[in-house]
């Protein structure tokens, strides 16, 4: 018994230089996944496709946020091990960072106090809130560029152009356990919430990104304009939007 009814709109595009589309995305209400894989010969997309498919096999529709966050770490961990498995097979002497995929996953749960959105990332794709007050960065990148400016080494304006921009300090595909960062939203009717890729959040800002989430009032539609705005923007990048909507 779900009593919270979602739209969801999901786009995704392999952008004006890249030859592949390593991202992949999810829209399968309770779960909602952004990957952009990294690796060569087809590595990425095998590692980004292989967290969708464990992603994809959490249920916490009716769950409270704890045991959602719960089966989201369980599933990263079994999409960790796959890919290392898959760097096996295809003769890797390193496993570790052969293939690897950054992930930023939302599922929704149910609190006693309301439904919410458990969000959990590991590297740089991202997590956006728009609600009335306005368009709210949820996730922290886990990046190279992300320490510099935490450490105010560079400015924000510095960290667009850095050349180290696209580096990321977390993903799946290294060592060890995934460790992602959790947030907790609320998931109500007069909220929007986003996750892209590096390829949207990358060529467009975040008032272009408010913009268009405020505009665009159906969610499928939403997505492709965001995709499109990265693209006119230079398509330097796979890019990939999903947005979901509480309905009242
Ligand atoms: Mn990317």
């Amino acid at each position: 018994m779900d009593p919270v009814e979602l739209a969801v709109g999901a786009t995704t595009d392999v952008g004006r230089v890249r030859e592949i589309n390593q991202d992949a995305q999810l829209a399968a209400p309770p779960v909602l996944v952004v990957a952009d894989g990294m690796g060569g010969h087809h590595g990425g997309e095998v590692a980004s496709r292989i967290a969708v498919e464990e992603l994809e096999r959490v249920e916490a529709g009716g769950s409270d946020s704890r045991a959602a966050a719960a089966a989201v770490q369980e599933a990263l961990a079994a999409a960790q091990a796959r890919i290392a498995d898959y760097a096996a097979e295809q003769g890797s002497k390193d496993p570790v960072w052969y293939a690897g995929t950054t992930v930023v996953a939302a599922v929704l749960a149910t609190d006693d106090a309301g439904p919410v959105w458990v969000v959990a990332n590991l590297g740089d794709s991202r997590a956006y809130l728009l609600t009335e007050e306005g368009l709210r960065r949820v996730s922290v990148d886990h990046s190279v560029v992300q320490e510099l400016l935490d450490a105010g080494r560079i400015t924000p304006a510095q960290a667009a152009v850095h050349p180290e921009r696209h580096v990321v300090t977390r993903a799946l595909g290294g060592p060890g356990v995934p460790e992602p960062d959790f947030f907790r939203l609320p998931a109500a009717p007069d909220v929007r919430l986003l996750l892209c890729s590096d390829g949207i959040s990358g060529m467009i800002d975040d008032a272009a990104i408010a913009r268009v989430l405020a505009e665009v009032p159906d969610p499928q539609d939403a997505a492709d304009r965001l995709v499109a705005e990265a693209l006119e923007a230079g398509g330097l990048d796979n890019a990939t939007a999903v947005v979901a909507d509480v309905l009242p």
